[in-house]
């Protein structure tokens, strides 16, 4: 028996959301590199699937795609 009253066993991590696996489909970004230019673009609001969001460099319209495993894909609109 342990002496000295109860031991407290309080495991509270910071990355406890990473242990239950990947976000998915509710994934959101917050940056994105263009597939038609290339260019890297900051976005203000994040997105995440289904979101209509467009390159600031060549103006190419995408609508977002986030897959179960959390990837992004950009469809051309
Ligand atoms: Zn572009």
């Amino acid at each position: 028996m342990a002496p000295g009253g109860r031991d407290k066993h309080f495991d509270v991590e910071d990355d406890d959301e990473f242990a239950k696996g990947a976000p998915g489909k509710k994934r959101r970004f917050t940056e994105f590199e263009c597939p038609t230019c290339s260019a890297h673009n900051p976005v203000g609001d994040a997105f995440g699937n289904g979101d209509d969001i467009f390159c600031g460099y060549c103006g190419q319209s995408f609508v977002a795609e986030v897959d179960e495993d959390g990837g992004l894909r950009l469809k051309e609109t």
